[in-house]
C-alpha cells in the first residue's frame, strides 16, 4: 500500500484553502511506514484524495504539501516550479538590473522548506523540512537542467532542521566551489557575497527594496546604519548622497566585507564611509549620553523572535533601540525602521514604535511603509510567507 495519512474529521479546511501545512494533530492515521521526508498521498476523513505531501515524523508540522494535483514529485515537477518562479520574477530582475535574487522563496513558491538565493552563477540552497531533504537529489538534477551554467552550494546550517530530525549541513552539491566571494549587483550597487561563511545564505536580498527607498531621505544628511551587515542600507545611503555614514556592526567579518563594499562601488573616502564595531545597544547609549545626534538613523536588527515564547522579550529589544535612535535624531530626522520578525505583525511593530516615541518624549510621524523585496513574494493561501515590515518615520 503506497504510503498514506488520513485526515481528523473536520481537519481539512486549511487544506481546502491551498495552505501547505499539516499539523500532527490533525492527522488520524496513517498507513503504511513512511520514511523521514518521503511523498504521501493526503486523505480528507471521508476519502476523498486531497495532496500529495512530504511526510515528518518529527514535526509538529507533520507533512507538507507538494502539489494539490495529481502528479509525480520528480524531477519535472522540480524543474515546472522553478522554471514558474523564474518566471514570475524576470521583469523584477530586469527592472532593478539584479544579478542577485531569490530565487525560490519555499512554500511561497510551492517547494515548502526550500530557499534558493541566486547569486550571480551560484545557487545557494537552504533546505529546512525532511522533504526538502529527501527531495535533494531530484532538486539538483531539476536546477541543472534549469541553470546549465550554475554551480549549486548548500548552506543548511540552520538550527530549525533539528525539529524535522535533520543535521546541519554546508557544501558544494555541483560544479564548483565558490572560491572567493561572489560580486552581484542591485540598483547600480555592487554587493560582495560571502557564500560559504555570510549570514543566511550570504546576503539580506529581503532589504533591497527599502535599501534602494531610503535612498531618498539621505541626502546631504548624517546617517547612522545600525546592525549594518556587510553594509548595503550604508552603499545605497552614499550613493543617495548623504554626507557621511556611520555603520555599526558586532562583526569584524561584516564589517570588513562593507568596507571592501564601499571601495567597489568607489566610495573610499574614509571620512564619509565609517566602520564602527560595536554592540548597537551600547553605542546608541553613549551618542544619547554624549548627545551626538544624527539627521538619519537605519535600524535594521537581526531576527529578535524565533519562536512565540520569545516575542516579549523581542518587543522590548525593539522599543529598546527604536527608543534610542529616536533620542539621538535631530528635529526633524528620519528613523528608518525594521522587524523581520514573522511573529510581530505590522500593527504590534507600530505600536512598539508608539511606545518607543512615548518614553523618548518625541513626537513621531509614520511617513512611509516597506515590505519585503518584490522576489519575496507571499502567496495569497499563505499570509505566514509575509515577515518583513518597515516604516519611515519622521521625528520632531
Ligand atoms: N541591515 C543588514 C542586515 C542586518 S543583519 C543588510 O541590509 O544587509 C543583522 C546584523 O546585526 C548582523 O550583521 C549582526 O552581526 C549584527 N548584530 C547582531 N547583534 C548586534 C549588536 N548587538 N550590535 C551590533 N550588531 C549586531
Amino acid at each position: 500500500m503506497a504510503p498514506a495519512i488520513h485526515l481528523v474529521k473536520g481537519r481539512d479546511k486549511s487544506l481546502r484553502r491551498k495552505h501547505p501545512w499539516i499539523f500532527s494533530r490533525g492527522i488520524s492515521h496513517v498507513d503504511g511506514q513512511p520514511s523521514l521526508g518521503e511523498t504521501v498521498d493526503v486523505f480528507a476523513s471521508n476519502g476523498e484524495w486531497l495532496a500529495k505531501a512530504a511526510y515528518s515524523p518529527n514535526s509538529q508540522i507533520r507533512a507538507r504539501v507538494w502539489s494539490f494535483e495529481k502528479q509525480e514529485i520528480d524531477a519535472n515537477f522540480f524543474i515546472s516550479r522553478i522554471n514558474q518562479a523564474q518566471l514570475l520574477r524576470e521583469d523584477i530582475i530586469e527592472r532593478d538590473g539584479l544579478t542577485g535574487y531569490r530565487l525560490i522563496a519555499a512554500e511561497s513558491d510551492g517547494l515548502p522548506g526550500i530557499t534558493i538565493d541566486r547569486y550571480d552563477n551560484f545557487l545557494v540552497c537552504q533546505l529546512l523540512s525532511a522533504g526538502a531533504e529527501y527531495q535533494k537529489d531530484t532538486l539538483v538534477q531539476a536546477l541543472k537542467h534549469c541553470f546549465p551554467k550554475c554551480s549549486i552550494y548548500e548552506r543548511s546550517d540552520v538550527s530549525v532542521r533539528k525539529k524535522e530530525g535533520l543535521k546541519e549541513r554546508t557544501g558544494v552539491l555541483y560544479g564548483e566551489t565558490p572560491s572567493e566571494p561572489v560580486v552581484i549587483e542591485e540598483n547600480g550597487v555592487k554587493i560582495s557575497v560571502d557564500i560559504i561563511n555570510g549570514h543566511k545564505t550570504g546576503f539580506y536580498l529581503d532589504q533591497r527594496d527599502s535599501r534602494y527607498q531610503a535612498q531618498k531621505y539621505v541626502k546631504d544628511k548624517e546617517v547612522l546604519n545600525c546592525f549594518s551587515y556587510t553594509g548595503g542600507f550604508g552603499l545605497y545611503a552614499l550613493k543617495g548622497g548623504a554626507k557621511r555614514v556611520i555603520n555599526a556592526d558586532v562583526s569584524q567579518l561584516a564589517l570588513d566585507t562593507a568596507k571592501h563594499n564601499a571601495a567597489l562601488n568607489g566610495f573610499t573616502d574614509k571620512k564619509k564611509a565609517v566602520f564602527l564595531n560595536a554592540d548597537v545597544f551600547k553605542l546608541l547609549r553613549e551618542y544619547r549620553d554624549q548627545g551626538t545626534k544624527f539627521d538619519v538613523v537605519i535600524m535594521d536588527p537581526p531576527k529578535f523572535a524565533e519562536s512565540k515564547a520569545q516575542l516579549n522579550g523581542a518587543c522590548r529589544g525593539y522599543k529598546d533601540i527604536n527608543m534610542l535612535a529616536i533620542q539621538i535624531l535631530k528635529p526633524g530626522g528620519t528613523l528608518l525602521t525594521y522587524s523581520c520578525s514573522g511573529l510581530m505583525d505590522g500593527a504590534l511593530f507600530q505600536k512598539i514604535i508608539a511606545d518607543a516615541a512615548l518614553d523618548a518624549n518625541r513626537s513621531v510621524k509614520f511617513v512611509e511603509r516597506f515590505e519585503q523585496a518584490a522576489d519575496h513574494p507571499t502567496d495569497t493561501a499563505y499570509p505566514e510567507g509575509f515577515y518583513l515590515k518597515g516604516f519611515a518615520c519622521k521625528v520632531i
